[in-house]
């Protein structure tokens, strides 16, 4: 029988390439959601068929149930909308949202018993422990997207005893901005910042791979996925992203994932596993990389990979806090509001100056998420 899937953020980079694995394999769509492009969602509505879509702003939404009304689609709004579309018990539930909006549609797509292909990663940062929580109560799989996390999950197969794991390596790209030193940094502009040497991505996560957040994430990303102490996760720059991450064992034998920069393998596996499938993806041609190159982070430059690990070393709500910290703070920068080092300063200032939380609940997070981005918002009006 054919698989059901149900993209969440189906519009996006994402998105856009799950839905061109889903097509090729031929899984049916159960439903789509974006945030705003009616024209995007409308083309995909007509290809795709899904029994539902959701747009979250809610005018978009009215012009799209205008323009699919000769459908058997039927078009929800906001957030609840959203969620409704998560919870429809699809096989599978891709959560390409940007962003920790995507939070409360996993949550919704875990109760409703769906195997979640996650590439949303902020999910991950800002509620842990409450997802990886809820998916053990319900039994169901949290299967990674993002390439370094499917790395280490492909690295891990045929692996029978956890304590058998050492560590895990995560490979970074380093961005566009690898080799400079802060002072190169002060005026870097938005475009150079958006100019990412292997992949082509959304726009917050190109801004992340530059100030090297996105190694932060997901590095705590890791940790929730793979039940890691943060100490056992190290990090190593490979300018050529062909090695995507690596796992050594305790006899020091270290095991790689490696293939062409195509994000397309991984959306695949999380789709296809345990099973392997052909894919449209190029083979990766060693002799044509000759050489890979590995070199260690510099932290003083690019300090947000160490705000984070401090952030899931002090644990609570610390790692949500400079995840809605950085969303402020990378939606200013492309929108021109602070310059490219004034990220990282927000994001560490809103962190030192975040109240101590142990234990929390859903709520806890959404409303360290509105203090975070307040607070940064607060900062830059000065
Ligand atoms: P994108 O900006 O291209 O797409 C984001 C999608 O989310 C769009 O469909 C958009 O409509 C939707 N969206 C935006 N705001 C929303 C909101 N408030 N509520 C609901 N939906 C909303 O982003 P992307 O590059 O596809 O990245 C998506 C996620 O995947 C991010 O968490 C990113 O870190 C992660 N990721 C991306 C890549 C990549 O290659 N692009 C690789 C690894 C991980
Ligand atoms: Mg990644």
């Amino acid at each position: 029988m054919s698989k059901t899937v149900t993209v969440l953020g189906s519009t996006g980079s994402i998105g856009t390439q799950a839905l061109e694995v889903i097509e090729m394999q031929g899984y049916e769509v159960k439903a789509l959601t974006a945030s705003v492009r009616v024209d995007e969602i409308e083309k995909q509505i007509r290809k795709f068929k899904p029994d539902y879509a959701a747009l979250v702003d809610e005018k978009a939404a009215q012009e799209l149930k205008i323009r699919v009304a000769d459908t058997d689609t039927k078009v929800l709004s906001g957030l609840q909308g959203v969620c409704k579309c998560a919870s429809l018990g699809a096989d599978y539930v891709l959560n390409s949202i940007v962003g920790m909006a995507g939070l409360e549609p996993t949550l919704s797509a875990i109760d409703a018993g769906s195997e979640i292909a996650l590439a949303n990663k902020e999910t991950l940062v800002a509620g842990g422990q409450l997802v990886m929580k809820r998916a053990k109560e319900k039994g169901i799989n949290i299967l990674p997207v993002d390439s370094e996390h499917s790395a280490i999950f492909q690295s891990m197969q045929g692996c029978r005893d956890k304590n058998e794991i050492k560590k895990l390596i995560l490979t970074a790209s380093g961005g566009p901005f690898f080799g400079k030193k802060r002072d190169e940094l002060a005026n870097v502009t938005v475009k150079e910042a958006l100019n990412h040497p292997n992949w082509s991505m959304g726009a917050k996560i190109t801004i992340d791979s530059a100030t090297m957040m996105n190694k932060g994430l997901e590095l705590i990303e890791a940790v929730w996925l793979f039940s890691m102490d943060p100490k056992d996760i190290e990090i190593v720059v490979h300018r050529q992203s062909v090695v995507h991450s690596l796992v050594e064992y305790c006899d020091n034998s270290v095991i790689a994932q490696l293939g062409v920069p195509d994000m397309r393998i991984p959306i695949q596996y999380a789709l296809t596993y345990p099973n392997r499938i052909p894919s449209p993806v190029s083979e990766l041609s060693l002799t044509d990389y000759g050489t890979l190159t590995f070199d260690k982070p510099d932290y003083e430059t690019f300090g947000l990979i160490n705000i984070c690990r401090k952030a899931i070393n002090d644990g609570g709500l610390y790692p949500a806090c400079a995840n809605a910290a950085n969303e402020e703070a990378n939606l200013a920068f492309r929108q021109g509001r602070i310059n490219f080092l004034q990220i990282e300063e927000l994001v560490a200032q809103a962190v030192a100056d975040a109240p101590k939380v142990e234990d929390y609940k859903l709520d806890d997070v959404l409303e360290m998420y509105d203090r975070a981005r307040g607070y940064v918002k607060e900062k830059i009006k000065g």
